[in-house]
């Protein structure tokens, strides 16, 4: 689906239909992955796959009538119990963009702008290449922007800013492009697009795709515009109209179920792995060497909590070797001290040791606990409010 199709489909969506279309979405891409990782023999990529059916099914997602907000502004409202915060869930989507977008903004408002500098919001295409698929395009395009980046056009122009690789599948193969809102010098775009191409032709070569660049002017398609104040409709250097035009963009979501299943494999693995090959953006320019802390620190909380939860815990360092017996024999034949073992684990450290029968049952007990939780914490918060789920539950608030 193009960006704008997307967008028209999903900007007027009542709270109850766009939580029908993500429960819809998420199982079905839920029963993809499933029956992929199942194929390949992946048990992770399984339990990743449950969980986000369990994150987006009919008993999980509600929606709200009547809320209130600080302002005591009236709204209706969805989101689920319990989340499973993976990051191809479109249920737990919103949240990594709205976390991406205040850590972009956080970049560009910490960003003085020099002279004779202005925010702009830049697209550098590749263009696809014929049955190349979307990693190998992906590593055209790191290939290409590692050239660009250091040529001197750019170094000489650009002051800092965030830049975010995306994905399309058209017919032949996968449109890949990045969006940057930076600040920079002026900067011309034929000489710009020449720059790029210079590139891209390169990376084709490096990484040995015999192909020709087929539009009318023999070169990519590179946009740049200054950033566009739509209140006062006109251009400006406020470095918030940068990020609100720029970063929607930097941010949108990305389009899982059109991936074949090779791919959406290569993709979930890469997300477990903390790779930020698939989204979140990256930081550009001067800012660049300070930001690197943060960048870290977002990525290891992507990381397997394993090492860092439970290091220190010497008491549980045994139950977490590989092959640890999780049957109650090794618990003194106690089923219930097996289970109060195995609830007492971190979610993801869980997911990783457990053997999947207890996995399940542990899992399913949190669920449970996470979900009805979550329904008193909404009653008690929106006294006035009446909710319900997706598969018809219904409750009200508290006063
Ligand atoms: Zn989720």
């Amino acid at each position: 689906m193009s960006n704008l199709a997307h967008k028209q489909k999903y900007r007027r969506l009542a709270p109850r239909e766009l939580a029908e279309v993500r429960s819809r979405v998420g199982l079905r891409l839920a029963s993809r992955l499933s029956k992929a990782a199942a194929a390949a023999g992946d048990e992770l990529l399984w339990r990743v796959a449950r969980e986000i059916e369990r994150c987006c099914e009919p008993e999980n997602i509600w929606i709200g009538y009547g809320l209130r907000d600080a302002s005591q502004r009236v709204f209706d409202g969805t989101a689920a119990l319990w989340s499973c915060g993976h990051l191809m869930c479109p249920n737990c989507h919103p949240k990594d963009a709205r976390r991406l977008r205040k850590r972009a903004r956080a970049v560009l408002e910490g960003m003085p702008l020099l002279v004779g500098e202005q925010f702009r919001f830049i697209t550098l295409t590749l263009p696809t290449a014929r049955d190349v698929g979307l990693f190998r395009s992906y590593e055209i395009f790191r290939e290409a922007w590692e050239l660009f980046r250091k040529r001197e056009f750019w170094m000489t122009r650009l002051g800092g800013g965030v830049f975010r690789i995306e994905w399309e599948p058209n017919d032949v193969g996968f449109h890949v492009h990045a969006h940057l809102v930076v600040a920079s010098k002026w900067i011309e775009i034929d000489e710009c697009k020449q720059e790029w191409k210079a590139c891209v032709v390169a990376a084709w070569k490096k990484c040995d795709v015999s192909q020709e660049i087929v539009t009318r002017s023999g070169l990519p398609f590179v946009n740049v515009k200054l950033t566009y104040n739509r209140k006062d409709r006109k251009w400006s250097e406020n470095v918030r109209d940068a990020v609100c035009e720029g970063i929607k963009y930097v941010c949108k979501m990305t389009n899982w179920s059109e991936l074949s299943d090779a791919d959406l494999l290569r993709v979930g693995r890469a997300l477990l792995e903390g790779d930020k090959m698939p989204r979140s953006f990256e930081v550009v320019g001067r800012l660049n060497r300070r930001h690197t802390i943060h960048q870290n620190r977002d990525t290891a909380r992507r990381v397997p909590l394993l090492v860092q939860r439970n290091a220190s815990d010497g008491e549980i360092l045994p139950y977490l070797r590989d092959g640890f017996d999780w049957s109650p024999s090794s618990f003194g034949g106690s089923e219930a001290a097996l289970m109060a073992r195995a609830m007492a684990l971190g979610r993801r450290v869980a997911m990783r040791k457990l053997p999947t029968w207890l996995w399940i049952a542990v899992s399913d007990v949190k669920i449970a606990e996470s979900r009805s939780r979550r329904r008193e914490g909404l009653s008690g918060r929106y006294a006035q409010a009446v909710f319900e789920t997706l598969a018809g539950d219904r409750w009200r608030g508290v006063m």
